[in-house]
């Protein structure tokens, strides 16, 4: 039995409400369990009920054991004096209010079904995969299609308040919030940290200012990204060493601490070298891609928008002096520009149109995600061998978010897939 579970039974009434008495045997109707309240203070706030004829409205606290309520240090705090009801497991002792009072409880021992009381142990005690793994291929399709609809929702709501707190920071500069947040997703999560910190100690307009030459724009980001303090043998980044060195003194810049980038157990690809170069490509080619973006009328528009080779020197190298096996064109991957497209413009796209109030911009970050082929990751793995088959990144998404915000903090309860598995 856990405080927890006696929230789920309040909250839904689920337990054999007929004929209750508090345990000094006044008769108790529930005529509202009240509002779950998730900060401090009593458990359920305006609740209302009949308690011996006579309506109340106010406060409920719930524990397993009463004698929590002292234990809990409820005896001396002046938000608990309005508590109407104290619902518990078991009244192991009688509580008296700050005021003296005892104060009336409800004791659900023996009140709840059995069976309700099995299933709830069986999502508790499993221990392997998530809680509700032995009843998920049960799931009504409707019901599990549903649920992960409203979870997408909160996963889009989630990355929209980043975005938010984004936009304050640069005074609602839109090109310079898409840019940071750009510059983050290229690090994946890997290299994510650097990457926000190279964005933000390099302002968009300086990159654009150097547009027409990239060899400037990769100066900017490997001398910014601390990268160009080593020693060389090439011209290529001798040269690029001799062009930051004007540059940081132009902007009047100051370069990271390279130690910051993680090379290790990375496939060459991933090399924050090679994203650099890919980033300083894109910055190139259109330093404030947002507009084009929210332009572009299918996900192949977006994909040509984002899609770069890297600078020469990079299509046989993946750091400096170290050469590919297999050199090639290195443009842009599929797989890396969805990934961009789902965690910068879809949610950048939602987070604008609910600020503007623009429908449209919201339905479409929606439809983008239903356009954007599945991911493959642990987490889409794991569903996979759960049986779940996705077509589209909307539901790779949605069972991302579930897995990692409700089923691995056990938040099954509150989940409608867990209210269903509880009969
Ligand atoms: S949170 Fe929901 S989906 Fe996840 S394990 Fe619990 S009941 Fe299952």
């Amino acid at each position: 039995m856990s405080e927890s579970f006696l929230h789920f039974l309040w909250k839904w009434k689920r337990f054999d409400s007929s004929n209750l008495r508090t345990t000094l045997g006044l008769p108790l109707d529930i005529l509202s369990p009240g509002e779950w309240n998730r900060h401090s203070g009593p458990d359920f706030f305006n609740a209302r009920i009949r308690m011996d004829g006579a309506l109340w409205a106010g406060n409920v606290e719930l524990h397993v054991q009463a004698s929590e309520w002292d234990a809990h240090g409820h005896g001396n705090d002046p938000a608990y004096d309005n508590v109407l009801l104290h619902v518990v497991y078991e009244e192991d002792i009688p509580v008296i209010s700050a005021s003296g009072k005892r104060i009336p409880c409800l004791e659900l021992k023996g009140k709840i079904p059995p069976r309700l009381i099995h299933q709830y142990r069986q999502l508790e005690q499993q221990r392997a995969g998530i809680p509700c793994g032995k009843f998920w291929g049960e799931v009504p399709d409707e019901m599990r299609h549903g649920w992960l609809k409203q979870i997408l929702a909160e996963r889009l709501e989630q990355k929209s308040g980043t975005i938010v707190r984004l936009l304050e920071e640069t005074r609602h500069h839109q090109d310079e919030a898409f840019y940071r947040l750009l510059a983050r997703n290229f690090g994946l999560q890997v290299n994510a940290e650097p990457f926000d910190m190279l964005a933000r100690s390099v302002p968009v307009v300086i990159p654009a200012r150097l547009r027409s030459n990239l060899l400037q724009i990769e100066a900017l980001f490997f001398g910014q990204a601390g990268l160009l303090e080593r020693h060389f043998e090439e011209e290529y980044p001798l040269l690029l060493r001799r062009e930051y060195a004007l540059l940081r003194h132009k902007f009047g810049l100051s370069p990271m601490n390279a130690s910051q980038w993680k090379f290790m157990r990375m496939r060459p690809s991933g090399f924050p070298t090679v994203r650099i170069a890919r980033f300083a490509a894109l910055l190139q080619k259109n330093p404030f891609p947002l507009s084009d973006l929210l332009a572009a009328r299918n996900l192949a528009e977006m994909e040509a928008i984002l899609t770069v080779e890297p600078g020469d020197y990079w299509k046989t190298r993946y750091d400096f002096g170290k050469e590919s096996a297999v050199p090639g064109t290195r443009r842009t991957g599929h797989d890396f520009i969805h990934t961009i497209i789902l965690n910068t413009l879809v949610p950048f796209m939602y987070t604008l149109g609910k600020l503007k109030g623009e429908t449209g911009l919201t339905g479409r970050a929606f439809e983008l995600l239903a356009e954007i082929p599945p991911e493959q990751n642990r987490i889409t793995r794991f569903w996979h061998e759960m049986g779940e088959r996705t077509a589209s990144a909307a539901q790779t998404q949605a069972l991302i978010h579930l897995k990692k915000y409700w089923c691995e903090v056990r938040n099954c309860l509150e989940c409608e897939i867990g209210k269903y598995c509880l009969g």
